[in-house]
């Protein structure tokens, strides 16, 4: 018994060193390290973006994570979906459920709610409620306008990020500071939008802007409104909604 305590406690003592390069940062430090372990971030879609996302988050010990999504592993969400791999396409298991397996592989310690649903108007509220951040990993306007109302209604930051062919954009909305996407776009696109399904994707185009997403945020939680649009305005989100 005692031999298996003292193997915990080594196993942690070991596990506390998991962070040190990150707190040496002096932009997190061990201040923000602490923040991060008492964040919870949504991560709604858990395709190529929503895996890479969930991965660097989980990994940099954000304390918890929750996923959301409603589709199942195929084999052509192999080529680019990190957290995925052929045993998960075989089976057909659920995307959020892969990914949360997956993360509990390389960090134990925090808290991953896998949700296989869609998000919609009637439980917006539940998948979306008492988080400190949204992450948008969807493929569609419709979700999109769907957090983004959410994230003014209740001032909580979200992330646009999108991603096709070879390219990739992102931007940062936090109510009362920036404009939302309902101030850009009023109105979702019309007509034939491109997808992965119809253009295709780079796996790199999904990685490549994750590395702005960060230092746009200034990490979880915070942020600061230099990556964001400038507000504008009489626009939906300036009118105190
Ligand atoms: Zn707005």
């Amino acid at each position: 018994m005692g031999k298996v305590i003292g193997k915990v406690i080594a196993l942690e003592m070991h596990m506390n060193d998991r962070y040190s390069r990150q707190v040496l940062f002096k932009e997190i430090g061990a201040e923000g390290q602490k923040k991060l372990s008492q964040s919870r971030v949504v991560i709604v879609g858990c395709g190529a973006t929503g895996s890479a996302l969930a991965s660097l988050l989980a990994r940099s010990g954000v304390g918890t994570l929750r996923i959301v999504d409603r589709d199942y592993v195929e084999p052509s969400n192999l080529q680019r979906q990190a957290l995925f791999d052929e045993n998960d396409a075989h089976e057909s298991v659920p995307k959020a459920i892969a990914a949360a397996r997956q993360i509990a592989r390389f960090n134990s310690q925090i808290i991953v709610e896998p949700h296989v649903a869609d998000l919609t108007p009637a439980n917006v509220d539940s998948l979306l409620g008492g988080s400190d951040l949204i992450l948008d990993g969807t493929d569609n306007f419709e979700t999109r306008y769907l957090i983004n109302d959410y994230a003014v209604k209740n001032s909580v930051a979200w992330i646009y990020a999108a991603a096709v062919g070879s390219y990739a954009a992102t931007m940062n909305i936090l109510p009362g500071e920036t404009a939302c996407l309902a101030c850009i776009f009023p109105e979702s696109p019309r007509g034939t939008v491109e997808t992965c399904e119809t253009a295709g994707i780079l796996n790199s185009a999904d990685t490549a802007f994750l590395g702005r997403l960060d230092e746009r945020t200034g990490g979880v939680g915070g942020g600061s409104s230099s990556g964001g649009m400038p507000h504008l305005p009489g626009r939906l989100c300036s009118s105190g909604g």
